[in-house]
């Protein structure tokens, strides 16, 4: 069995085991595969094995691996990572969810170029809730004022909140962001019905899905370890 194959099966028995703990099973979490640095052949290695949703964090690798895999119509590409405002016109149509809206500059150069496509892109919002200098994501007390702007743009669509959390030894000290951010999603279905809370990655998927998240990003757990 390859290396990829068994890390898959791997990682599928532990969001199962996670799942069960907070009462859900496996097919309410939906695991992106981040395939960031690798090359589009170890795609299409998960991709034999099931796997359909990668994410991408740089807008242009990102684009030239799906230039190579447009053959495969049914493998979608998340945007994981912080989005640069002169990269938005780059985006078109290529991903199914972009993970990282942040600011209100970014919303209105998004809202200009998706309402030129009349495309109308899924999208969440990324809050740093840990409130770490230099990182991105919306800070909590911004964090209103974002999500008003987004709810009323017309080429938008809210599918939900991610979050990165601050990188520590040991994951257990972030429990209390993980927390932080299922509040604020249960306050945004208030809003407005969201699906999505994307949090957890290769070294703290379990905990985050313990503590409400629907949608892990785990790279190199699958892939190896990143060069
Ligand atoms: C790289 C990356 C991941 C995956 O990280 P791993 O530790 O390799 O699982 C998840 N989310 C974002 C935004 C990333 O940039």
């Amino acid at each position: 069995m390859s290396e990829i194959k068994k890390n898959l099966e791997n990682i599928y028995e532990r969001i199962e085991l996670a799942a069960s703990k907070s009462g859900r099973k496996i097919d309410a979490i939906t695991l992106v595969a981040v395939s960031k640095t690798y090359p589009a052949e170890k795609i299409i290695e998960a991709y034999n094995c099931g796997q359909y949703i990668f994410g991408e964090n740089r807008v242009q690798e990102a684009l030239d691996k799906i230039g190579i895999l447009k053959d495969y119509k049914d493998i979608k590409f998340h945007l994981i990572g912080h989005l640069q405002t002169n990269k938005v016109k780059y985006l078109k149509d290529n991903f199914s969810l972009i993970h990282s809206v942040d600011r209100i500059e970014l919303v209105n150069e998004m809202e200009k170029r998706f309402s030129k496509l009349n495309r109308i892109q899924d999208i969440l919002i990324q809050v740093n809730v840990a409130k770490e200098p230099q990182k991105s994501g919306v800070l909590p007390e911004d964090f209103d004022v974002l999500l008003d702007k987004v709810l009323k743009s017309n080429f938008l669509n809210l599918k939900g909140l991610m979050m990165i959390p601050p990188f520590l030894d040991n994951p257990e000290d972030n429990r209390i962001y993980f927390r932080k951010m299922y509040e604020l999603f249960e306050k945004v279905n208030t809003l407005k019905k969201v699906e999505y809370l994307s949090m957890g990655m290769s070294d703290d998927f379990e905990i985050a899905i313990q503590e409400g998240s629907n949608m892990v990003r785990i790279g190199s757990a699958i892939f190896g370890k990143r060069g």
